[in-house]
């Protein structure tokens, strides 16, 4: 194993600073999350969620509310195994393209951008064998 994903797998979890991060756009992000309807209207804009037959998982609301939606849930108190969960959502399951359209203004691309933000502040994104290990698109 290289040595800096070793290092990302043991480094404790920093829940101050994840904290501040949340605190830093409370007011949008939260805002966002209230209002989201569950309507899955913003899914077929998603060609994830196309190219993957539908598959519940890669629709744009449910990748804001398992990743930043859960960071706030849980007050910024997270362990390692659900941020490295968190990682395959933000990244392999969301390229940031943009495309998904919310009728109610809801922008599921900033808030994805937002939960990519807070996981690399605890040193948790792609590493280059990853990327090309696994099917990121
Ligand atoms: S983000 Fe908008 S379109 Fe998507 S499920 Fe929520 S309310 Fe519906
Ligand atoms: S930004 Fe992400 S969720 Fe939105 S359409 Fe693109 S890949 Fe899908």
């Amino acid at each position: 194993m290289e040595n800096s994903k070793l290092g990302q797998e043991m480094k404790p979890v920093d829940v101050k600073k994840i904290k501040e991060m949340l605190n830093l756009k409370k007011g949008k992000m939260k805002r966002y999350l209230s209002h989201c309807a569950h309507c899955s209207l913003c899914a077929e804009s998603c060609f994830l969620y196309m190219a993957h037959h539908k598959d519940p998982q890669y629709m744009p609301a449910y990748k804001a509310i398992h990743s930043l939606g859960t960071l706030y849930k849980k007050k910024g108190k997270v362990d390692r195994k659900l941020l490295t969960k968190m990682k395959g959502i933000v990244w392999r399951n969301c390229v940031l393209c943009g495309r998904c359209y919310c009728p109610i203004g809801i922008h599921i691309p900033s808030m994805i951008t937002f939960a990519r933000s807070i996981l690399r502040s605890q040193e948790v994104y792609p590493q280059p064998d990853e990327v090309s290990a696994e099917s990121w698109l």
